[in-house]
């Protein structure tokens, strides 16, 4: 079996005496969707948070393809390809779509945002982005300020920045929230469509999407995974429907 592109190997964080992460485990592997999920307050967003940079363990690892990112920052895991989404604030609101998305891969090309209006000149710049547009499903949207564009358009137009950085991991924190049916189901089939392009860590409230869509299910409860497997097992897994799912 190949290496897992993402590995967490026992990872502790604790805030004061509060244990939000207490020894945690678990890997991503190739083309797999693997969703995390459990109740309000679990760690969901510190283990993101620990396995971005944006937080450091007490003690434990983050590989990301084989290598130990455990002390690399934010930036760095970002070039070691880990797309973590949504970072609203990336998100420039009175750029258009398309400047966004041609900035996001003039930036991946490591190239200063001062050479900005020439890159929106830059044919080759702008294919690249008309590209990642077309595969978040925005064609149409282009021209649009980010601005005023709909709540789950701009989760999408988030997602084709992150396209711009070629990938090779996907961690994304709850990116169906605060979307209606339509949206949820469209960003399904967006997600569906991305594990192709890169394996996706998905925290994620909304249990059809999981169901739909997670290859495993690793369920968080008080900073520790106390079950992890198919969606058919942990659907069929009393302590889990206990703890978290109600069924
Ligand atoms: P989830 O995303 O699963 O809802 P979080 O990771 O946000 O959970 O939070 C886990 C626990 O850690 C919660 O009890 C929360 O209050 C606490 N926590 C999170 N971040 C901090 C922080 N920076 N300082 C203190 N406590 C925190
Ligand atoms: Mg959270």
């Amino acid at each position: 079996m190949t290496e897992p592109v993402l590995e967490v190997r026992d990872l502790h964080r604790a805030f004061g005496a509060l244990k939000a992460t207490d020894g945690v485990s678990l890997s991503l592997r190739r083309s797999e969707i693997h969703a995390l999920i459990g109740p309000n307050g679990a760690g969901k967003s510190t283990l993101i948070g620990l396995i971005a940079g944006n937080l450091k363990p007490d003690a434990g690892q983050v590989l990301l393809n084989g290598r130990d990112v455990t002390q690399a920052d934010v930036a760095a895991r970002a070039r070691a390809g880990l797309a973590r989404s949504f970072q609203v604030s990336a998100v420039a609101a009175d750029l258009t779509v398309l400047q966004n998305v041609v900035l996001a891969v003039q930036g991946a090309r490591g190239q200063s945002f001062r050479f900005f209006r020439p890159a929106l000149a830059n044919a080759d710049l702008r294919a690249a982005a008309e590209a990642h547009i077309a595969r978040a499903g925005l064609s149409g949207r282009r021209a649009i300020p980010a601005g005023d564009l709909a709540h789950g358009e701009r989760r999408r137009l988030e997602l084709a920045m992150a396209l711009a950085l070629a990938p090779r991991v996907f961690v994304l924190d709850e990116p169906m929230a605060g979307m209606g049916p339509d949206g949820a189901r469209e960003m399904t089939a967006l997600l569906d469509d991305l594990r192709h392009e890169a394996p996706i860590l998905l925290v994620e409230h909304d249990m059809d999407a999981v169901f739909a869509l997670a290859d495993r299910v690793s369920v968080l409860v008080s900073g520790r995974i106390i079950a992890s497997g198919t969606v058919a097992e942990i659907r069929a897994d009393a302590e889990v429907q206990r703890a978290y799912l109600g069924e």
